[in-house]
């Protein structure tokens, strides 16, 4: 079943999330020179046109990246992530949200290795377009490849399947993120299934899972599920920005599980998701959670213990409820049938140059609905 289609959900505030955490962690791997590789098992486009048909069909941009567009006052984690976005629209003007893969093509560096998975037969021909236009784009300024092999790999293919051939990497670095749409509940067990077979192989990588928070046992239960994993530790945050619906409708949390964090991440998080949840909140439910631990001991009956994070940092609005910061029409994701994953509905990235070398304007490719002028994309680290 591959009825999903990203386009629809850019920018949300389950992007802001997954999107803002996912720099900080290329960021951690860019502090040594060894090259690491970027592994993307669910890709999705690469780049989304907020004015196409999908994306604008329910705007939940508006509450998601929507109200941090024009702020001043971001923390230097939130800011890196809004400036990369910043760069693809050199006119003011949000038009263009980046997916995974752009994000990581803009924060790794020229000698770190990008290798990109998506099943959709569309998105996978847009994120390969995409690639190819930045390609062109480079060679046309004159920047040749200094490594040997190709930078970045898209496949149209299983993520699932694709990742145990890739592990170990040769530099024995890599973050792999793993984002599956999560309408069909396997997913649950396959992000499971696939993550622990990763970490036979490949026990010291950093692993990112996205997943929504929803009323069904699979979603409710699968942080518990993943903290067995054999990893060294974990850490899970979580994003809530309004109370849940009554009819269930909405995607009102969703949570960034990462195995093998770097030590940073926790304390930066601390700091920085207090300021994220009064800028997204849209009712005084806003909050979000924070966790780390070991893996949790499993009983002989299969059954996991009670688990020790090693420490717990409750969302402010826990605590202290938010009121609402801001007027936001709570009805983005309001049309999303129940039962699905996601809500299906009808080196810092500096602005003005790359930071990483490459080039710096390309046209991407996005839904294949939206048939206005496309713009340049200014590439950055
Ligand atoms: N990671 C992307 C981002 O942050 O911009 C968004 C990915 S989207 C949530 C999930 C994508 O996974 C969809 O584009 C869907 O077509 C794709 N997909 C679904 N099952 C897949 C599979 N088994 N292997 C690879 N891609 C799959």
């Amino acid at each position: 079943m591959l009825s999903y289609r990203h386009a629809f959900h850019a920018g949300n505030h389950a992007d802001v999330l997954k999107h803002f955490v996912t720099i900080q962690l290329l960021q951690y791997l860019n502090q040594k020179d060894t090259a690491y590789s970027y592994i993307d098992t669910h890709s999705g486009a690469g780049v989304y046109a907020l004015d196409g048909t999908f994306a604008s069909k329910n705007a939940e941009y508006d509450t998601g990246i929507g109200p941090l567009w024009e702020r001043t006052d971001l923390p230097p984690e939130l800011k890196e992530y809004v400036d990369l976005i910043r760069a693809m629209n050199p006119s003011g003007k949000m038009r263009y949200y980046p997916g995974s893969p752009y994000i990581a093509d803009q924060v790794a560096r020229e000698h770190d290795r990008l290798r990109l998975f998506e099943l959709h037969p569309a998105d996978s021909k847009l994120l390969a377009d995409n690639f190819r236009k930045l390609e062109e784009h480079a060679a046309e300024q004159g920047i040749r490849p200094t490594v040997r092999g190709k930078r970045v790999l898209v496949t149209r293919g299983d993520g699932f399947q694709s990742l145990k051939a890739l592990l170990p990497p040769p530099s024995r670095r890599a973050l792999v993120l793993i984002d599956p749409p999560y309408e069909d509940k396997q997913d649950y067990k396959k992000v499971k299934d696939t993550l622990a077979e990763a970490l036979v192989r490949f026990p010291g990588g950093t692993y990112a899972v996205w997943y929504p928070l929803l009323q069904r046992m699979e979603s409710r239960q699968f942080a518990d599920k993943l903290k067995q994993l054999q990893c060294g530790e974990w850490l899970n945050v979580v994003l809530t920005t309004h109370t849940p619906q009554p009819d269930g409708f909405g995607l009102h949390s969703s949570g960034m599980f990462i195995l093998n964090p770097p030590y940073t991440l926790e304390p930066m998080l601390k700091q920085v998701m207090p300021y994220l949840v009064k800028a997204l909140a849209k009712d005084s439910g806003a909050r979000f959670t924070l966790e780390s631990g070991t893996p949790t001991p499993l009983r002989g009956n299969g059954m996991a213990s009670t688990r020790t994070p090693r420490a717990a940092a409750p969302g402010t609005s826990r605590n202290a409820p938010l009121s609402a910061a801001r007027n936001t029409p709570l009805g983005a994701a309001r049309n999303a049938p129940a039962g699905t994953g996601r809500p299906t509905g009808p080196g810092a990235p500096r602005a003005g140059g790359p930071a990483n070398g490459r080039p710096g304007v390309a046209r991407p490719a996005t839904d294949g609905r939206n048939t206005g002028p496309r713009r340049p994309v200014n590439r950055q680290k």
